[in-house]
C-alpha cells in the first residue's frame, strides 16, 4: 500500500512568508498548494481534497477568521483542520480564531520545526478520529444486524417499533406487524443438517426482503426461525397482500422438506396484527397479539396466516 501524501494549503498574501512555508513543507514531503486571498482559499478547500490549512488572519478580501467560519459552516465535520498562522497575537484575535473553530493558533515569526510538529500532530489526530468514526459506524451496524441473515436484529426491531408507535399515534395511522415462523424447522435440521438449516434461513430472509418496498418497512430476525415485519401505514388488507406475496415466493423457491407433515417443501405460518397505536398501550402488546395469531395458525394446521385487528382504544387529543 502506498502512503498518502497529505495536502497542505498555505494561505498568505505575503510572498516571502508563502515561499518560506511552501519550500519548508515541500522538504517535509507534504503536497503543498497555495492561495493568496480568502476567496481563493475558500474555493480551493471546497474543490480540492485538502488535509490541513495554514491560514493567515489578515488577507486582502475575506479575512482569515471569516474564512474559517465560512468553511466550517459549509463543510461541517468534513472541514479540514485550520491553523491560523498570523502576526496578530492580541487576546481578541486569539479568541476570535478559536470561536471560528480554528484548530490551533501560531504567531509569526514562527519556528519552522515547531510548526512541522504541530501540523503532523494535527494530521495524526485527524486520522485517529476518522478511524474511530469508521469503527463506530461498523459497531453500530453490527449491533443492529443479525449475523446469519444480515437482516435487522430483534433489538433494532424493538426500537423501530417504539418509534413508529409514537409517530403513527400522532398521525392516527395504522401500523401492522407480521410474525412468521418456519414450519417443522427442527425436522429440517434433523433431516438435512444444521448448515443446510442456516442456508434455508438465509433464503427465507431473502424472500422476506424481496417482499417489502417502502423505506420505512423493516424485516428482522426475531429469533431462531422466527422473523418479524414492521409495516407502518399498512392496513389489514395490505398485510394480507404482503403475506400472500411471501407465501407465493417461498413456494416458487420450493425448498425440499421431505420430513415435513405440512408439505413436501418448506412452508411457514404467520400471525398478523394491525392497529392504530394508542398512547397508553405498550407496543409490545402488538407482538403478544401477533404471537397469539401465530399460535392459532400453527394449531389450525400450519402453512397459513391468521390476521387480527387489534382495537386498543380511541386516540385522544
Ligand atoms: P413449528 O412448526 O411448530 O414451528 O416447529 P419447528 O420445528 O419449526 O419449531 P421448534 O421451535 O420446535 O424448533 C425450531 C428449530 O429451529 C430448533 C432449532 O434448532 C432451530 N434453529 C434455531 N435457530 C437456528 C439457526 O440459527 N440455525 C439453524 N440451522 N437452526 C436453528
Ligand atoms: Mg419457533
Ligand atoms: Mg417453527
Amino acid at each position: 500500500m502506498t502512503a498518502v501524501i497529505p495536502k497542505v494549503l498555505v494561505v498568505d498574501n505575503d510572498t516571502i512568508t508563502r515561499d518560506l512555508l511552501c519550500s519548508s513543507l515541500a522538504r517535509q514531503n507534504f503536497d503543498v498548494v497555495v492561495a493568496r486571498t480568502g476567496l481563493d482559499c475558500i474555493s480551493t478547500v471546497l474543490n480540492e481534497a485538502v488535509d490541513i490549512v495554514l491560514l493567515d488572519a489578515v488577507l486582502p478580501d475575506v479575512d482569515g477568521f471569516r474564512c474559517c467560519e465560512i468553511l466550517h459552516e459549509r463543510l461541517q465535520d468534513a472541514c479540514p483542520p485550520i491553523l491560523m498562522v498570523t502576526g496578530l497575537s492580541d487576546e481578541t484575535s486569539v479568541n476570535r480564531a478559536f470561536e471560528a473553530k480554528a484548530t490551533d493558533f501560531i504567531t509569526k515569526p514562527f519556528n519552522l520545526t515547531l510548526l512541522h510538529h504541530r501540523i503532523k500532530r494535527v494530521l495524526r489526530e485527524r486520522q485517529l478520529f476518522r478511524e474511530l468514526e469508521h469503527i463506530n459506524l461498523q459497531l453500530k451496524k453490527i449491533s443492529r444486524t443479525d449475523d446469519l441473515t444480515k437482516l435487522a436484529n430483534r433489538r433494532f426491531f424493538m426500537s423501530a417499533l417504539a418509534k413508529e408507535w409514537r409517530r403513527l399515534y400522532r398521525e392516527r395511522q395504522p401500523l401492522s406487524i407480521l410474525l412468521c415462523d418456519l414450519d417443522a424447522f427442527k425436522q429440517f435440521n434433523d433431516t438435512y443438517g444444521h448448515l443446510e438449516g442456516d442456508r434455508c434461513l438465509k433464503r427465507f430472509a431473502n424472500v422476506l426482503r424481496s417482499c417489502v418496498e417502502r423505506s420505512t418497512d423493516i424485516v428482522a430476525r426475531y429469533g431462531g426461525e422466527e422473523f418479524i415485519l414492521l409495516l407502518p401505514h399498512t392496513s389489514l388488507e395490505g398485510l394480507k397482500t404482503i403475506d400472500d406475496k411471501i407465501r407465493c415466493r417461498l413456494e416458487e423457491r420450493a425448498i425440499p422438506h421431505r420430513n415435513s407433515a405440512v408439505a413436501s417443501t418448506m412452508t411457514y405460518s404467520s400471525g398478523g396484527v394491525t392497529t392504530i397505536p394508542f398512547a397508553k398501550v405498550n407496543p409490545e402488546k402488538l407482538i403478544a397479539d401477533a404471537d397469539d395469531a401465530l399460535y392459532e395458525a400453527k394449531a389450525n394446521g400450519r402453512n397459513r396466516l391468521v390476521l387480527k385487528y387489534c382495537e386498543l382504544g380511541v386516540p385522544q387529543g
